[in-house]
């Protein structure tokens, strides 16, 4: 069975080598049986949370064909410009050329920012726009969820507004990652670009019941669709040896929790670091923590790993660039106390040995 479609794009651009017909339509199949041949003959593209079209965006480049690879991107996601230097990569952990014997995987990730990059300057985006369908959607957040739901809807012809409670949107993505992995200037031209077919932001606006905040019933009268994406601004608790409440990290000097830290500095606050400072965790935030701290003057930085670096859920990049400045990776070790001096400032952290256990 094939389906017709216009795809927005001009004729004379093909797709995996598939040029569209005399109208300008591109066929695709709808045969669940080719459905299941890609799962399992294009692994990245399986693995990747969108489903980009990884080899037709990757083919558009050996094309020299910038600004199509882009607009591949752009079908299944806004940000093209920021998952390219962010995304966590899941595609190319199943990326065929990286198989056994095979060499290392295709850097599918850094692909699409070098689409994002060297389209031309002018590239003009297309878009598949329905007519109006006099609905009204309120959107809460604009984090990745949010835009790219304000964008898809207002492309469906929908009146979107966006609330945010921060003075900028973005979400994570402008409160939580430094600006020395995701420049801002690439963030808000993308974010721009998402919401610019008429989605209304709101800026500093908070939805809830609290004095001054604008009730979540209110939206629900107002709009016919009221969507939540606020994601999950809040840290892990770091569980510590009779500290049922979770209350040590607050009650002691000079420790806080990673993602307030690069909360608080990205809404402008001063912040400062000692020279010695140790980092507890194995992600994004505890590595993107470590550099800020080395940019903030920290001398003797070091990570601290359950398990070693081997197998912490970043990518190796962002371990190669901690560790070319000098930040140390210090692994198979648990926090289990802090401990204060009389000040009450950090005196020192316990941690217990670990070692792997079988279950790897
Ligand atoms: S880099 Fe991320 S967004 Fe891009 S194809 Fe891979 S998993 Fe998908």
């Amino acid at each position: 069975m094939a389906r017709t479609g216009r795809i927005g794009r001009q004729p004379d651009e093909g797709r995996n080598g598939v040029e569209p017909d005399a109208q300008g339509n591109v066929h695709y199949s709808s045969d669940p049986r080719d459905f299941g041949w890609v799962a399992e003959n294009v692994p990245c593209q399986t693995a990747c949370p969108a489903g980009t079209d990884i080899p037709a965006y990757i083919l558009a480049i050996l094309q020299g064909k910038y600004g199509l690879s882009y607009e591949i991107n752009r079908e299944v996601n806004v940000l093209p410009g920021v998952l390219g230097r962010i995304c966590s990569r899941p595609c190319e952990d199943q990326c065929r050329h990286g198989w056994p014997g095979n060499g290392d995987p295709v850097s599918i990730c850094h692909l699409k920012r070098s689409a994002a990059d060297l389209k031309n300057r002018g590239h003009r985006l297309k878009e598949s726009l329905y007519g109006p369908s006099g609905k009204k959607v309120a959107i809460v957040g604009s984090g990745p969820a949010g835009i790219a739901a304000a964008h898809d809807l207002s492309l469906m012809g929908h009146d979107v507004v966006v609330y945010e409670r921060e003075e900028q949107p973005g979400g994570m993505m402008q409160y939580g990652i430094p600006e020395f992995r995701l420049p801002r200037e690439i963030l808000n031209e993308e974010i721009h670009n998402a919401l610019r077919l008429g989605v209304e932001l709101k800026t500093g606006v908070t939805i809830g019941t609290g004095e001054g905040e604008l009730p979540l019933s209110q939206l629900r009268e107002e709009y016919d669709a009221v969507l939540l994406a606020t994601g999950c601004m809040a840290p892990t608790e770091l569980p510590l040896r009779g500290d049922r409440m979770g209350e040590a990290v607050g009650k002691t000097g000079n420790v806080e929790y990673g993602f307030e830290f690069l909360l608080d500095m990205h809404r402008g606050a001063e912040k400062h670091v000692g020279k010695k400072v140790a980092v507890v965790g194995a992600g994004f935030t505890a590595l993107d923590c470590a550099r800020v701290a080395r940019r903030l003057g920290g001398e003797d930085i070091s990570i601290h790993l359950r398990t070693t670096e081997e197998y912490i859920p970043v990518t190796r990049d962002e371990i190669q660039e901690a560790k070319a400045e000098n930040i140390s990776f210090l692994g198979l070790r648990t926090p289990v106390a802090l401990h204060s001096d009389e000040s009450g400032a950090l005196a020192s952290v316990e941690f217990i040995q670990n070692r792997l256990g079988g279950w790897r």
